[in-house]
């Protein structure tokens, strides 16, 4: 007999989300870190629009939106002449009851997730480590290593590694890390600064091979700011302040430091694991991708491979699935991976190269992209689509089957304003929506299954996001539709659990 169902390695933000999902759906967890508290550095800023929806299921979006600041507008500079101005409050007002960028700092959002894991009667357990894991077979024995030096051999049904970009977890399963890493050292600085215009918006700023990104907390003065450290001084990070930073782009916004509370330097890697599961042991966050901070993608891709993998792990413990249900976790969040990583690489590096016609084009032609954006509703409307992470779907995965109106298994459910059909979202478990009426045999079947079954008067607005009327959308726990059927039958949804082996209830 193991001692828990799910040990979890690391309490940064994809752990703590990890323990909150699986904790609210039943499931015996432990959770350890091996530092001394949760970070006291803001690192990653933005909570992403979809990320907000998923706190709804465990009822944190308000909260975390009324602790954070969303940024009004975007502003890009380009050597020392503002040339765009993007409004992001409700730039994706038709996409997400989310439509903004939230900033609010890791630190505050760890100490957030670690409270409300409290409120669900579990503590993280600071100072013990992880030194070694091996799998059993039917479950893991793990050796940790406590603050006074005390080792404990613990056993797990599984094994979550969201032990960040140091992964041991990563290096006990064994296999690659591929990517690599760039050449420019990168700053990030939390500073009281005055000059910058508009007040309390973010702006980015390019300047020869220099660029800067200041981001606004929503207080007075206080503001980040995110660069590369000048080509000379680079030898010795540990020695370097924030006089060493390469200032063209700074002094092209006129910024005026007064003040910095926090600076720290850091190399930027792009890599993505070759395994994200290995038997009862599986890689979550940045244990399993790195990348470019640039569009503030990092820390929502854990918080979403967490909730990705929380309720497989809860169906297959609780013995309504077959343990391969959990191959899909990495099938699905790997493949989102590698892409993420590829595009953040191209764009890190178009911000960062040397060279004449790099910088022309990132002088010259960028901004006239930019300018042509923030006219044009339909691209601003794009831009937000891919940073917020609403255009994320799993349509290549084995759980995903079916197309009715433009909405494919494996999509996001797209939202309807006028409506606001994500209200039965935040139950976690299945349920199903027709958009119109369901067929009787189909409303029989929800309620022998105990499947909430929510229907939507037919309206044209359904029509305008994809929906079809009356067919049936089946959705997965993690709100993504599995199953799109356009002639809404019984057969196609008895035929979708079968072929997977999972059961509604135990
Ligand atoms: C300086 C800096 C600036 C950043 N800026 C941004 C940004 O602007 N935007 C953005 O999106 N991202 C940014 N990031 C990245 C972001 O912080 C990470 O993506 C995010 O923290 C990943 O969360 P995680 O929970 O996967 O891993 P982590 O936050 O790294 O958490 C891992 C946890 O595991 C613990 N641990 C490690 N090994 C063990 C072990 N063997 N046993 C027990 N516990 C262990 C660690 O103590 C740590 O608490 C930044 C990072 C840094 C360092």
């Amino acid at each position: 007999m193991a001692q828990t169902d799910v040990l979890i390695v690391g309490a940064g933000p994809t752990g703590l989300v990890l323990a909150l999902w699986l904790t609210r759906q039943g499931l015996k967890v432990r959770i350890i870190d091996s530092s001394g508290g949760p970070g006291e550095t803001s690192r990653a800023m933005a909570v992403q629009a979809r990320t907000l929806e998923l706190y709804r299921q465990l009822d944190m979006a308000d909260a975390v939106i009324a602790a954070g600041y969303k940024t009004p507008a975007m502003n890009m500079w380009a050597r020392g002449k503002r040339r765009a101005r993007i409004a992001l409050i409700d730039a994706g007002e038709e996409i997400s009851p989310y439509p903004f960028v939230l900033i609010f700092p890791q630190d505050r959002h760890e100490r957030l997730l670690v409270e409300r894991l409290l409120a669900l009667g579990v503590a993280v357990e600071r100072r013990t480590e992880l030194r070694s894991l091996e799998d059993k077979g039917d479950h893991v024995a793990a050796v940790l290593q406590h603050g006074d030096g005390r080792e404990e051999t613990f056993t797990a049904l599984y094994l979550a590694g969201c032990d960040g970009a140091r992964s041991t977890v990563r290096r006990q399963i064994g296999g690659g890390f591929e990517g690599g890493t760039y050449k420019q050292l990168f700053y990030v600085a939390d500073v009281v600064a005055n000059g910058i215009d508009p007040a309390g918006e973010g702006h980015i700023a390019f300047d020869k091979s220099d660029f800067v990104l200041v981001l606004s907390y929503g207080e007075a003065d206080q503001y980040r700011l995110v660069g590369t450290v000048r080509g000379e001084r680079t030898e010795h990070p540990e020695n370097l302040a924030f006089e060493d930073v390469a200032k063209d782009a700074i002094d092209g916004l006129q910024i005026k430091v007064s003040h910095v509370n926090w600076f720290s330097t850091y190399r930027v890697h792009h890599r993505v694991a070759d395994h994200f599961r290995r038997g009862r042991a599986f890689l979550l966050g940045d244990a399993a991708h790195v990348h470019s901070p640039a569009g503030g993608q990092g820390m929502n891709t854990g918080i979403l491979d967490a909730i990705n993998l929380a309720w497989k792990l809860a169906a297959v413990v609780k013995g309504r699935a077959p343990d391969g249900l959990l191959d899909s976790y990495a099938a699905e969040r790997q493949a989102f991976a590698r892409t993420l990583v590829e595009t953040t690489d191209r764009l890190f590096s178009f911000a960062t190269a040397g060279g004449g016609f790099a910088e022309f084009v990132r002088t010259r032609i960028a901004p006239i992209f930019a300018s042509a954006a923030y006219r044009s509703e339909y691209l601003r409307e794009a831009m937000f689509r891919i940073v917020s992470q609403t255009t994320l779907n799993y349509e290549e995965s084995p759980l995903s089957a079916g197309k009715a109106g433009d909405v494919k298994g494996g999509d996001r459910l797209p939202w309807v304003r006028d409506t606001d059909n994500y209200q039965p979202l935040p139950a976690i478990g299945w349920q199903v929506h027709v958009y119109g009426e369901a067929r009787a045999d189909v409303r029989a079947w929800c309620d022998q299954h105990h499947l909430p079954l929510h229907m939507f008067a037919w309206r044209p607005a359904y029509q305008k996001a994809g929906l079809a009327q009356d067919a049936v959308y089946l959705l997965r726990p993690d709100t993504y539709v599995a199953l799109a059927d356009p002639h809404g039958s019984v057969a196609t949804l008895n035929r979708y659990f079968e072929e997977r082996r999972i059961r509604l209830t135990s």
